[in-house]
């Protein structure tokens, strides 16, 4: 038996789900930590995997040696302890966390850096379109390809086109033989960055508030030492230029950023911002980035030639060199928890958790923080900061209340716009300055019912209404993507009544009814149809930017981070719609969309106004949002909160069960909560079994009930003990946020 001086425990990539002892050779005995990457052989092939820990003995007694390290793609010390803590605390598998943190294109590692295959079509977009057709019925898989083309009519790399089709290479290469498409390679630098404008800026001199949070970060960066800061500052106070003063001085003590934003906001205003101050020290990771690219970032940040990493959630992984500071911008969006897979983590929260492993400064900031964050600063977790008025000289917008329903009863009937509405746009059409009109909704109408019968087509495989989109001619489904196209002209329940009414307002009736009202208006329109390619929502920010439109409506993309100098009403059509989700969090969810989009409103040198149309006036969620007072809205809802025992008072998980059969679905979960409660300890407790807020999605059944507890470790050891039979899906959501759906 042959001897080693250390011994490895390596979890391969895929396959085995323990790890497996490897010898560490001499010469590799200074790499070979935790978090390195390895090459070991099993049986006779060579596969990848990482090493988890390294022992002085080994399990059993034949092993083999590794065969190679790979130190280029290996996790930073500080990430894999993360990793670790992560594990523990989300009950999620070692595998599926590396997964999180490592892309896919860094562990396979196949990428030719210089040249990639771009695919574009050989035909003209009409014969494409003809082609798909025809292939729907013969070949689904290569319509796929077809569909994905003719959405991406400049073509797309190779790579991406097998991610967005989730199809293999064979129907692409079909395709190509069939001349219907070209696949060439293209060389090409794939920095993101290249080719896009910006300024170069100096930075601002500060106003006092500002200054003394800088000051305060500042501080604790030379001093190397952990601390959490809430930045509380409302809409346009400048909390942006705080982040890029804080980040120079990082920088000058030669330490890197992660600064985290939610994805929508990602936009090229944004991206211009933090280029015009630092410009190739940053590396932009979103989801839209080709494979390639995200393999090339990943390595950049790696080898410490990028010290500042923008982007969302998952960019809180990036494997850095220095750590000093990580910000956490717009810090109560929703947008920075996973909840659909594991780990359910909250980029916030393991964000303030890699800062204490680094000793690095962490600014969360918000003008609308959270209750838990800001009942965090309150009691002395972290340290806060408020800017309370806005950076330039204007002013915080005036809002009013519209009671709908007066304006419902004056017009005879239903009405998108109140007449202060009309009148106000008018004003602004006017003198030349903007409008922008805010709807939590997408689609044309949000429902279409039989008026024979009263049926309202549902999507047939979950438990939601198709809404119906003009522009395309069809009803869909928002769960599952299923399509009506174009939608029945007969009732499908009743067969008799050809009576079909639509429900609901979506965006699109918006834009048609605004032209409808002001005939010469120019209006854009920014939701999840009008955005789908790439650039497209960027492109529509521009227009608008320079004046291409007298009014933008939008759904919640529209609501962040935004600044438009030249508009000077903001009108939120159905300010209430939020309040009716039986969900804990809704009046908090209302509080921040209202504020935040009010918060678009007279950002220039003009004056801003808000309208905000309810038919709840009266509503003290409503108010207290006209009033953009955050104080009042905190310490309302704290006592809320207190008084039913919800977070931040205690911790909450979610179990939901998904399966085929609605029956044993049920039965499973109901079973599976009895032995839970024996195994919990009195402080818990544990809701009753109900069908969740979208009962059926993509032909699962879904159940499930929420677990309040002191400690998050102690509901997941509890559940850790259970299984469910294989017909029934469990999704432990861990620190839910939406409890309903
Ligand atoms: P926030 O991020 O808090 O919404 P921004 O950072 O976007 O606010 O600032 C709003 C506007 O005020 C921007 O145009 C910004 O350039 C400007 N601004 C910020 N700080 C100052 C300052 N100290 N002096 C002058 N203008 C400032
Ligand atoms: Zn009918
Ligand atoms: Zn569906």
């Amino acid at each position: 038996m042959e001897s080693y001086p250390k011994i490895a425990s390596v979890l391969l990539d895929l396959g085995i789900d323990y790890p497996l002892d490897y010898g560490v050779l001499e010469s590799q005995l200074d790499q070979a930590y935790p978090g390195m990457r390895v090459h070991v052989p099993v049986r006779g092939h060579l596969r990848s995997g990482m090493i988890l820990d390294v022992k002085e003995r080994p399990s059993t007694p034949h092993i083999l040696p590794i065969a190679e390290l790979l130190p280029e793609s290996s996790l930073p010390a500080d990430l894999f302890e993360l990793a670790l803590w992560m594990e523990k605390y989300y009950l999620t598998p070692a595998r599926k966390i590396l997964k999180t943190f490592l892309p896919t294109q860094v562990r396979v590692n196949n990428y030719n850096p210089q040249t990639q295959a771009f695919v574009t079509r050989a035909v003209s977009q009409d014969q494409l379109r003809l082609a798909c057709q025809e292939l729907r019925h013969s070949s689904a898989i290569q319509a796929k390809v077809l569909d994905c083309l003719l959405l991406n009519d400049k073509g797309l790399f190779l790579a991406d086109l097998l991610e967005l089709t989730g199809v293999s290479r064979s129907p692409v290469q079909t395709l190509a033989e069939k001349k219907l498409l070209h696949i060439q390679n293209v060389c090409i630098d794939r920095s993101p960055l290249i080719g896009e404008e910006y300024f170069k800026t100096k930075p601002k001199s500060l106003n006092e508030e500002q200054l003394q949070a800088v000051n305060a970060f500042c501080a604790s960066l030379s001093q190397q030492e952990f601390a959490t800061y809430l930045l509380h500052g409302v809409t346009g106070s400048g909390k942006t230029e705080v982040y890029l003063q804080t980040i120079e001085r990082a920088l000058s003590l030669g330490r890197s950023t992660i600064m985290l934003v939610p994805e929508i906001s990602l936009t090229e205003q944004t991206i211009q911002r933090f280029r015009g101050r630092f410009e190739n020290h940053i590396a932009i990771l979103h989801h839209r980035l080709s494979q390639g690219e995200r393999h090339d970032q990943w390595h950049r940040i790696r080898r410490g030639e990028a010290k500042i990493v923008i982007g969302a959630r998952s960019a809180l992984f990036s494997p850095v060199q220095n750590l000093g500071l990580i910000i956490v911008d717009e810090e109560h969006d929703a947008a920075y928890k996973q909840s659909e897979e594991r780990p359910t983590y909250h980029a916030r929260d393991m964000a303030v958790v890699r800062g204490k492993l680094t000793q690095s400064v962490v600014i969360l900031g918000s003008a609308t923080p959270s209750i838990e964050s800001y009942h965090n600063a309150q009691r002395g977790k972290y340290r806060l900061f408020t800017l309370t008025s806005r950076a330039t000289t204007s002013q915080l917008p005036a809002v009013t209340i519209v009671d709908m329903r007066k304006e419902y009863e004056r017009n005879h009937g239903y009405t998108s716009f109140s007449q202060l509405l009309i009148d106000k746009m008018k004003q602004r059409l006017a003198q030349g300055e903007q409008t922008i009109i805010f709807l939590n909704r997408r689609g044309y109408h949000t429902s279409m019912q039989c008026l024979g019968c009263g049926y309202i087509f549902k999507c047939p495989h979950c438990d939601l209404a198709m809404t119906f989109h003009l522009g395309q001619q069809k009803l869909c489904c928002h769960l599952c993507g299923h399509m009506l196209c174009p939608p029945p002209k007969l009732c499908p329940s009743c067969k008799v009544s050809e009576d079909l009414k639509f429900r609901g307002v979506g965006t699109e009736q918006i834009q048609k009814a605004l032209h409808a009202l002001l005939p010469d208006v120019r209006t854009l329109r920014i939701d999840g149809d009008t955005t789908r390619h790439k650039g497209s929502h960027d492109k529509l920010l521009r227009e608008f930017r320079t004046g291409k439109a007298d009014i933008l409506i939008g759904t919640q993309m529209i609501a962040k981070g935004l600044h438009f100098p030249s508009v000077t009403l903001v009108a939120v059509l159905n300010a209430d719609s939020s309040l009716n989700i039986p969900d804990f969090r809704a009046s908090e969810q209302t509080f921040q969309l209202i504020t935040q989009v009010a918060g678009r409103a007279g950002r220039g040198e003009l004056a801003g106004e808000v309208i905000l149309q309810t038919q709840l006036p009266d509503n003290a969620i409503i108010q207290v949002a006209a009033e953009q007072d955050y104080l009042k809205f905190y310490s309302q809802e704290l006592e809320t909160r207190r008084l039913f025992n919800f977070p931040p008072f205690i911790h909450l998980a979610k179990c939901t069960f998904s399966g085929l059969d609605a029956v044993l679905t049920e039965q499973v979960c109901l079973e599976f909560r009895k032995k839970l409660i024996t195994k919990l300890s009195r402080s818990a407790h544990v809701h009753p079994v109900g069908p969740s807020g979208y009962a059926r999605v993509k032909d699962l059944y879904r159940f499930q009930f929420l677990i309040r507890a002191p400690s998050m470790r102690e509901v997941g050891a509890a559940i850790s003990q259970l299984s469910v039979p294989k017909q029934v899906k469990l999704h432990v959501d861990l620190d839910a946020l939406s409890t309903f759906f």
